[in-house]
């Protein structure tokens, strides 16, 4: 059995004093795994990834990176969040950056690696995704799925242990959430331990190898996709895979 990557044991999160948002939610993912998050808006799937890189805080319960609790000590938040790699929908570069400076920032001052090393890797990378000759762009010179693709070498500059991707195409033209999913699914194929929420479910099916059915703040299925999706167990999964119109 491979190792468990990152953990949760009860995780629970409420917003102002009101319901739980996140009901004690017991989640594991191991090293080369690929877990896609799906349900319906508002149930908590941005609040339970924000927890796991420790944006917000959880009310209870207990995260673990590699076996070792990260989210009941303040001091050490920021070596754990290195560790934890996240994309959001929108973007979230430097515009006053080139696309070079934006991906090489944090791994200089942050991780202070070797300003050529960084470079030479980063260069690499922005080749893999097909956006070599935009280096020295500036983001506002790129399309959206070139700004995603930014962003996902970004994270990846961390070598971080595991890539939280928060609907990264929500935000994309039809014809660019292809080229940001081709990426993913590259990186899922090399081993990259992801935790992935999306509403394109086709792409779900294609690269999970767990999915994770999330409603009212708790997990209500959790199965492998051919099963997820082909025979949903609870009426709640049914409901939500029909609004997608799936065959
Ligand atoms: P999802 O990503 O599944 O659409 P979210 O995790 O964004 O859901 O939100 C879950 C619930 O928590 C929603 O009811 C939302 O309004 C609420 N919520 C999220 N963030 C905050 C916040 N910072 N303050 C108050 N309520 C929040
Ligand atoms: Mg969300």
């Amino acid at each position: 059995m491979k190792q468990v990557i990152l953990e949760t044991a009860g995780l629970t999160k409420s917003f102002d004093k009101g319901n739980a948002v996140l009901n004690k939610i017991d989640f594991s993912i191991h090293q080369g795994e690929v877990v896609v998050i799906v349900g319906p808006s508002g149930c908590g799937k941005s609040t339970f990834l924000r927890c796991l890189n420790l944006l917000e805080e959880a009310d209870s319960g207990e995260i673990l990176l590699e076996g070792k609790l990260i989210n009941q000590e303040k001091k050490n938040v920021h070596k754990y969040r290195e560790q934890i790699g996240m994309v959001f929908q929108s973007y979230e570069l430097f515009p006053h950056k080139n696309v070079i400076d934006n991906v090489c920032l944090a791994p200089l001052l942050v991780q202070k690696r070797n300003k050529d090393e960084v470079k030479e890797e980063a260069l690499k990378l922005l080749k893999r995704v097909g956006l070599l000759e935009k280096a020295e762009s500036y983001p506002r010179q790129l399309s959206g799925g070139q700004k995603q693709r930014v962003a996902i070498v970004r994270a990846l500059m961390m070598h971080p242990k595991v890539l939280l991707l928060d609907e990264i195409t929500a935000a994309l033209d039809p014809e660019m959430v292809r080229e940001v999913l081709q990426v993913v699914l590259e990186l899922a194929k090399e081993g990259m331990t992801m935790v992935i929420v999306t509403h394109e479910m086709e792409f779900a099916r294609a690269v999970a190898d767990r999915v994770i059915f999330l409603d009212r703040g708790e997990i209500l299925e959790e199965e492998k996709p051919e099963e997820f999706f082909t025979c949903p167990r609870t009426e709640r999964a049914k409901k939500f895979l029909n609004t997608f119109h799936y065959e």
